[in-house]
This record gives C-alpha cells, structure tokens and sequence, in this order.
C-alpha cells in the first residue's frame, strides 16, 4: 500500500536509478527478499526498492530526494540484527539503502593507529585490513563475515573483547554520516583528543539508523598481543566463575581479554549441533568459562597455568583444558561462538542479552533461572555470555518436545518481561549490547525514565523532523 501524499514507485524508482544506476536498484520479489527478511527469520517487511548506492555522494543525493519527497529510507548493513532493527516495516513505502557496495578500506595509519573505512567494509575485513598492517582491531562478534562496520556502529556493538578494548563506542576516533536531509556531516580525524564541544559522532553510535546513514568511520588500532592463551574451565556455579576473574585479574594484570560464562545445557546444545566437534572438558559440568590472556608476555601460558592452580586450590575449578596450540584454541573458541547459530537452527529461544554489575551477577542468574523456571519447568537454560563485562545471554531454549512456536506464543512475554525486570532492578540494561530495534522497543517505556525518552525524542526531532529514517525502530511512539 502507498500513501497519496508519496511519490508514485514509478516515480520513484525513475528518480533513484538516475542517483545509483539501474543496476543498484532491486525491486523484483526474489532480489528484494534476503534484504526484508532478517538473519533469524523473525522480522519480516517489504520496501518499494532496495537501493545499493556506491559512494557517500550517492548516499546524500538518495537522501535528499527521499527527504524532499517524503519516502521513509531504512539503514541496512549486513542484516545480522538480533532486533528486526534493519528491515522495513510491511508498508512497502520505505527506500532500504544497503551499504554493501562501500567497502573501500581508505586509510592505514600505523603512525596514529588508525583504520580508517567506508562503512560497508565487513568487521572480518577490517580486522584483516589491521593485521596485515601488524596491528589488532579488537571487536570481535560472532557475526563477523557478514556485520559491517557501519552496523557495528550503528547497534554499538560489543561482543567477546569489550573486557578488555571497549565496545565500537570506544574504538571509533571519527565518523562520516549522512544526515536525514543528505548533509553530510564528517569527523574523519584520527584524534584522541578533542575537546570543542558535543561528541557530535557519538551521536550516531548505538543510533541503530534513526539519525543518520554513517558512511565511514576512522577506527583505532591496537598492538598485536605477541602471545595469547586460552582456557576452557568447569566451575561449580557462576559465583565460582566470577571469583576466579577477579583471580584471573589480579594474578595477570591487564592480560585477562576475554571471560566467558557458558551453562552445560549451552555446551550440549552447540557440540550437538556442531557434530563433530570434542569436547574439552571430560563430561558436561554444569558451567564453564573460557578465558582468554594476552599480550606481549611470553610466560603467559605459564600464568595461566599459575592462575587455574590458584583457582583449584581455592575450591573455584574443577576442572580445565589449556589449549596447547593455535587449532586448540580455535576450536574453544568455535564452540563458545557456535553457540548463538545452534540456538537460532534448533528455534524457539527466549533471547534475554541483558547485564548486570558483576557483584550481582551470581544471584542475578540464580534468580531469573528460578522465575524462568516457575513459568516453563521443562525450559532448557541456554545461558552464555561475556561475562567479564557483566553481560548474559539469558536464552531459556524450548522443551524438546514443544515446537518453537507454541514455546515463543505462551511464555515469551512472561520470561522476557520477568528477566528483564530483575536486570533493571539490579541496576543493569534490559540490551547490554544487540540494541532495541523493534524487538524491545516498547519495552523502553518501562526501563528508561521520561527525562531519557524526552531527551532521545528531542535529538530525533532536531535530526529528523519528519522521522523519515528508519521509522518505528528505538524510539517507543509518545
Ligand atoms: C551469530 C551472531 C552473533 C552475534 N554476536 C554478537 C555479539 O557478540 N555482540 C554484539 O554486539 N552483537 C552480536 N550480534 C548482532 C549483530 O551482528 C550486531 O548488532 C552487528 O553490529 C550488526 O551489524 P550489521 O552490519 O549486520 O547491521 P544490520 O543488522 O544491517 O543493522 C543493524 C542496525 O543498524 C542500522 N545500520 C546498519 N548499517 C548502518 C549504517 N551504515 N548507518 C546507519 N545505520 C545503520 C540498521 O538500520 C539497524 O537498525 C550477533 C549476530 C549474530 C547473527
């Protein structure tokens, strides 16, 4: 359905193939389908035309008409969304501009340790465009092939390192976006430090693609740890896990870069749907961690080993696998970031991506295990996450025997709403790092006070007057 008062598609389309070229503008069902559809399936949308444009030009000429016009434009990046944040809603009215075709790495600086990219570039790419220049950028998610730089911006995306480097908020030093009228405003400066005013590229970060289409970014790089080790370690309970990272901490100083938790009903789940994947650990304990130490320490592995004898001797490991080499430490690592694809393929999951202070973290998955457990005694506890930054992957997963549908139908709003309700009153965020999107949207309501929705809603309509950009996404309606 069309609105009267937007341009006929005809129209339209004429207007946007004379911006990008034909051949970058989709509008046949089958090319349309993978853009509208999100990575799990679950959000589902139309869009009169899906737009690839090839340069931050393109991108501002497709704004400025759309603005004029008044057509809605949605933000798309690899489309690995968790929130139905990146597809269209099923109008059919909006303009999808997928970023794919900027994917240009600009710059190396291994002077400033910068990375400066378009923001179509993929996060593997950038990550190899930084080690081939002898350097780290350290985001590292599980999506990383697909996501792209200007999505990780975009959600602020945070995963298996945040402990150690920081989230993408932390590891921007400058930005390019289009704004909703097709100004361009650019930061594309490698500074750590400048202080004339608002943060104006922080703006865009965690924006999820209602204030502008960011189009660059200069990232920071790091030193290549000169050495890494890895562990996968059974403790009694979270409460065991969190004592041993303040071990980990104090025995390694600033070495401890990853930390995660993950429950053995999780571990069954992902060796199950891996197949030929071996455990490390003898048995399923009913938690792990996985610890990862680097730097550029060559005893490291030898702290490590120090650390875990300290945690046995203090009653905090049971058990525990140092990976004795690269293929070693690879396949620990594949099996803690399979396990999000094994929960997706399996269906019927209650994703719950919240974080809490660590102090509370214990008591917080006792708790929400106990609640989850009062409304679905059979529920399997798939609960993983990093956990060295406070963040749980809470995602109760069907009984065996009830189809994901029915499961989602009769409790997903029971368990999520119980689980989030006991982060918020630990004082954590109901979306520790996949963002709001439509998902949890309306859920902001009830966690963010009325000075935040007023100040979100007031930066929205000074960016956005018409609230042509990525509509019904984050912001709750008024
Ligand atoms: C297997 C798997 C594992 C994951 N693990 C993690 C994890 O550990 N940590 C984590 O934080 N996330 C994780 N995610 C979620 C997801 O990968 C991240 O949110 C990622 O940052 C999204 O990037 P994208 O390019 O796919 O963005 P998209 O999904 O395309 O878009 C996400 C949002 O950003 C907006 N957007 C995209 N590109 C732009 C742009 N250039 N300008 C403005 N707005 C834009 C979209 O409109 C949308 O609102 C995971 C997802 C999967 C499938």
């Amino acid at each position: 359905m069309t609105s009267p008062l937007l341009p006929s598609p005809a129209d339209t389309l004429t207007a946007l193939q004379a911006i990008v070229g034909a051949d970058a503008c989709r509008t046949e069902p089958d090319d349309v389908a993978g853009f509208v559809t999100d990575y799990r399936g679950l959000y589902r949308g139309s869009a009169h035309v899906v737009v690839l444009p090839a340069d931050t030009d393109q991108v501002s000429r497709v704004m400025a008409w759309c603005h004029e016009h008044g057509v809605p434009v949605v933000p798309q990046g690899g489309n690995t969304s968790l929130m139905g944040g990146a597809v269209p809603d099923d109008t059919g009215t909006a303009v999808l501009v997928n970023l794919r075709r900027l994917n240009r790495v600009l710059a190396v600086d291994t002077t400033n340790d910068t990375l400066t990219v378009q923001a179509g570039v993929t996060l593997h790419g950038a990550r190899m465009a930084a080690e081939q220049a002898g350097r780290l950028f350290p985001l590292r998610i599980g999506s990383e092939g697909s996501c792209q730089i200007g999505g990780n911006l975009a959600t602020n995306a945070g995963g298996t390192a945040v402990l150690r480097y920081g989230n993408m908020r932390d590891l921007v030093l400058g930005l390019e976006a289009v704004l909703p009228d097709g100004r361009v405003f650019s930061s594309l400066r490698g500074l750590r430090k400048d202080n004339t005013g608002y943060d104006l590229k922080q703006l865009f970060v965690g924006s999820e693609g209602t204030l502008g289409i960011i189009t660059a970014a200069v990232l920071k790089l790091m030193p290549q740890p000169r050495a890494t080790a890895v562990a996968f370690v059974a403790v009694a309970d979270p409460a065991a896990a969190v004592a041993l990272l303040g071990l980990a901490k104090a025995r390694s100083g600033q070495a401890v870069t990853a930390f995660e938790l993950i429950s053995g009903t999780a571990l069954r789940l992902v060796l199950d749907y891996l197949g030929d994947v071996a455990s490390p650990l003898a048995g399923t304990p009913g938690w792990m961690v996985l610890i990862e130490l680097s730097g550029g320490d060559d005893s490291l592995q030898q702290t490590l080993v120090d650390v875990l004898e300290a945690g046995m001797e203090d009653g905090l490991v049971q058990d525990a696998a140092i990976a004795a080499s690269l293929s070693d430490a690879e396949r620990f690592w594949r099996i803690r970031e399979e396990i999000s694809d094994a929960q997706t393929r399996t269906g019927g999951s209650i994703k719950c991506d919240v974080s809490v202070p660590l102090s509370r973290i214990a008591d917080f998955i006792a708790e929400a295990t106990r609640q989850t457990l009062a409304i679905e005694p059979h529920a399997r506890m798939v609960i993983y996450g990093h956990m060295g930054d406070g963040n749980v992957h809470f995602n109760p997963l069907r009984p065996a025997d009830v189809p994901g549908k029915e499961f989602l139908a009769r409790s997903y709003a029971a368990i999520s709403h119980a689980v989030d309700g006991l982060a918020h009153a630990e004082h954590g965020s109901v979306s520790a790092e996949h963002g709001i999107g439509v998902a949890k949207r309306d859920d902001l309501l009830l966690y963010k006070s009325a000075v935040e929705l007023d100040m979100m809603r007031a930066i929205k309509a000074a960016l956005d007057p018409q609230g042509l950009l990525n509509p019904g996404k984050l912001l709750p309606p008024a």
